[in-house]
């Protein structure tokens, strides 16, 4: 609404206030000087009587008085009394008053005048008496009155009619057209249309309501303009609209394409690759010679860069894609960075590099967060670390950004965490290349370093993802220090109070470690000792058969030594000491078992394989099952063949429709002692599942006919719950490697392909538990 003052008084009110007060004025002034007028008029005419009569009277009077006739005197003063102003005469002689008459009532505005009586006989005049006549001012007082009367109402009709015409002028000229004016300026304030104001003078008025209606004419077609604009605009926002919907259809269909070509050809790729690095994996493990051995190893590590650079291809699209959904689950930050540093462990060992990790003790022990990504990035800095680094040391810090809050879980922590090297560190104006993909400081570097510039590229934008921001600070010669902040929720640390009883059921037990590397065996004692537990080690086996082992809980054997083998070692410690010997482990690289040494491992009756680089958790895991005798030790009686004792009681069904990978799995699989049916589709998967109990079935995902999904779901539904298998889902199609897809589609686990054997067995020994407790509950 429009805003209007409050009105005190109108604009009439105000008229009025000003003329009424100077017509009175005007009119009040002329009166005054008219009625000064006439009465001066009617006074000179008074006196003007006054002496006409005296001056008549006194000579009518001379004769009677000279005289003496008091009659005829008499007459004469009635006769002047005649005269209704005259209110009083005397006429004296020379001895005094003569004569006196008056009207007694009337005494008012007298005006009186005296002459003398002259009597003239013809001789010399002589004077006889004198007159007075007194005349009365009452008459002109009533005749002042009766024009005042007059005047007064002369002035209120006077006053009037002015007040009057100037009110209807007024009114004609400025308050009718503002009136007009006004409830037009309403109405369009109200939203009601814009008519033009009725009215036209030639005046001021007229001027001002002539520019008001010319304003709401403009107004009226800047408004049509600006609505044809609008619609205009519309119309364009719309055609633009369908041509982005169009694009953006395009580049969704371009964007599948290019997934479903990646994940194709990822999976394209890694079934081959599976076959070359399972089969040289296998073929270390046979009996070669030393040019054979050295072949296999490169064709071993080629493969492994292979798989590396296709992972870092398919992450990159990936991350490019947008395609990567970060995990938010509970963290242990020891862990995180335990592992990660393991897997850079001897590279770094092997190049003389010390690694060191330091937790600032005010960083929470669990956070919020996806432990497979963060590990990706501190892998990729710690592999960047390590491998531009010749001598010195790595070291990866984790400590808050600022201080803040005391750390209560459901809060959020900012973490900065960095990776320091004294490497060949990077010039300054090569920084900005970092980042860019398949850039690298240097064209020389990946001649001398391998590598193929993807690693920090994907780093960058796996921290942006989690909302961090990623820095670097380098000099030439002296190091580089990669660090990135981001943050984290507290979490209470998963599994904390299991691993913290698996550690207690540790604390003050001894170990005897036995391994000619010494790195090794350092990185070892430290971990034990860490964990409370007494340790010797020693690096000669035939030093270990003469050591009496019945002080100690447990024995770790490292496989591959000079002079015997952990295998051959083992039987001479059993042979002589017989029951004092405690629960073994053997400790070895995959592979490392060859096949002539299968009948030793298995007469050693280890309690159990340890794979390195020892992962702490499983490390933990496995001795605190050997010490507590949870896991069986001494002479295996089977000959079945197997490295690892609880190798033999799985059922396993391996399903996959490629030749090649079905050759790869049951040939690691037997390497690692585990028998398995092998069958090439869902539907023999069914049959035999049908048939035979089985623990394990390895299910390959994508197959012709039916896929892994389907014949897992199939296989649910055959098989009553409390018996169905432990079913891992074995798949190279890395573009949709999102577990929970798998596990949700009722998977119990998933591995990728090219199999990585560590995990092979582990996920296994998960089936192992799961069968147990199955039993357990089927006891119940
Ligand atoms: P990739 O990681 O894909 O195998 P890469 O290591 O060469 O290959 P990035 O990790 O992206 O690629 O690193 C890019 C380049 O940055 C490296 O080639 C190297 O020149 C330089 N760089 C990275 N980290 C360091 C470091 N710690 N010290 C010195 N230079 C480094
Ligand atoms: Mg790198």
């Amino acid at each position: 609404m429009l805003a209007m003052s409050k009105r005190l008084f109108s604009l009439r009110v105000k008229f009025f206030a000003v003329v009424a007060p100077l017509v009175l004025l005007a009119i009040a002034s002329v009166f005054a000087i008219v009625e000064w007028i006439a009465s001066e008029r009617a006074l000179r005419a008074m006196e003007s009587k006054l002496e006409r009569t005296l001056a008549i009277q006194s000579q009518v009077l001379a004769d009677p008085l000279w005289n003496l006739a008091r009659e005829q005197v008499e007459l004469v003063a009635d006769a002047i009394l005649i005269d209704t102003d005259v209110v009083e005469l005397m006429v004296r002689d020379e001895r005094g008053l003569f004569l006196s008459s008056s009207r007694v009532d009337e005494v008012q505005g007298l005006q009186s005048g005296t002459v003398d009586i002259v009597f003239n006989d013809g001789g010399e005049p002589q004077v006889i008496g004198s007159l007075q006549v007194s005349l009365s001012g009452s008459r002109l007082i009533a005749e002042r009155n009766e024009r005042m009367i007059i005047a007064a109402v002369l002035a209120g009709v006077l006053l009037l009619a002015v007040i009057v015409a100037a009110l209807v002028a007024n009114g004609r000229t400025v308050g009718r057209p503002l009136a007009r004016l006004l409830s037009a300026i309403q109405a369009i304030d109200a939203g009601g249309d814009r008519k033009p104001v009725d009215w036209s003078s030639r005046d001021e008025m007229g001027d001002v309501i002539s520019a008001f209606n010319k304003m709401l004419a403009q107004q009226e077609l800047h408004e049509t303009k600006l609505e044809a604009a609008r619609l205009e605009l519309e119309d364009r926002v719309e055609q633009r609209t369908a041509e982005l919907k169009l694009a953006r259809e395009a580049a969704e269909a371009a964007n599948e394409a290019k997934s479903s070509f990646l994940a194709t050809m990822s999976h394209e790729i890694r079934t081959p690759l599976n076959g070359i690095i399972g089969m040289s994996n296998l073929l270390q493990g046979t009996k070669l010679n030393t040019e054979q051995r050295d072949y296999s190893a490169t064709i071993s590590a080629a493969a492994d860069t292979l798989l590396t650079i296709i992972n870092d291809i398919l992450d990159f699209s990936k991350v490019e894609a947008g395609a990567i959904e970060l995990e938010a689950r509970p963290i242990d930050v020891a862990e995180l960075v335990e592992s990660s540093l393991d897997l850079v462990t001897s590279k770094a060992a092997s190049q003389g590099i010390e690694l060191a990790n330091r937790i600032s003790p005010d960083v929470p022990a669990g956070i919020i967060g996806d432990a497979t990504r963060i590990k990706q990035v501190l892998m990729n800095l710690l592999n960047n670390a390590v491998k531009f680094t010749e001598h010195g040391e790595v070291v990866l810090t984790i400590e808050r950004a600022k201080s803040g809050n005391n750390g209560r879980i459901g809060e959020g922590v900012p973490l900065r965490i960095s990776v320091r090297d004294t490497g060949i560190g990077i010039p300054a104006d090569r920084m900005d290349r970092l980042f860019k993909s398949f850039s690298q400081v240097d064209a020389s570097t990946t001649r001398k370093y391998g590598g193929t510039g993807l690693g920090l590229a994907i780093t960058k934008r796996l921290v942006e993802l989690m909302g961090g921001e990623i820095n670097v600070e380098s000099e030439v010669g002296v190091g580089t220090e990669f660090s990135f902040t981001a943050d984290f929720e507290i979490a209470p640390v998963p599994d904390r109070e299991a691993k913290e009883q698996r550690l207690a059921a540790l604390k003050d037990t001894s170990i005897l470690v036995v391994d000619d590397n010494r790195t090794n065996r350092v990185i070892l004692e430290e971990k034990l000792r860490q964990w409370g537990m007494y340790v010797a080690s020693l690096g000669a086996p035939a030093e270990a058969v003469g050591t009496d082992p019945s002080n100690f809980d447990a024995i770790i054997l490292d496989f591959k030594m000079p002079e015997m083998n952990g295998a051959e070692l083992a039987n001479r410690m059993r042979e002589k000491w017989g029951d004092k010997l405690p629960p073994m482990l053997l400790f070895s690289s995959l592979g490392q078992v060859e096949n002539e040494w299968r009948d030793e491992v298995e007469r050693a009756g280890f309690a159990g394989t340890l794979t390195k680089p020892a992962k702490s958790n499983h490390l933990i895991d496995m001795l605190s099952r050997v010490i507590s005798g949870e896991l069986e030790t001494g002479p295996q009686e089977t000959t079945t063949g197997a490295a690892n004792g609880e190798a033999l009681d799985l059922q396993i069904l391996l399903v996959d429709d490629n030749k090649i990978n079905r050759k790869v799995g049951s040939k690691i699989l037997a390497a690692n002692g585990y028998g398995a049916d092998v069958v090439a589709s869902g539907a023999e998967a069914i049959e035999h599942v049908q048939k035979k109990s089985y623990d394990v079935v390895l299910m390959d995902i994508e197959m012709p006919e039916m896929d892994g999904l389907m014949a897992t779901r199939l296989i649910r539904e055959a098989i009553v719950p409390k018996q169905h298998p432990y079913i891992i889902a074995l798949t190279a199609n890395a573009m949709a490697s999102e577990r929970e897809t798998y596990l949700k589609s009722g998977m119990d686990d998933y591995l990728s392909k090219p199999i990585d054997v560590d995990a092979l067995l582990q996920a296994l020994q998960g089936a192992k538990r799961f069968r147990e407790t199955q039993a357990h509950e089927a006891l119940a």
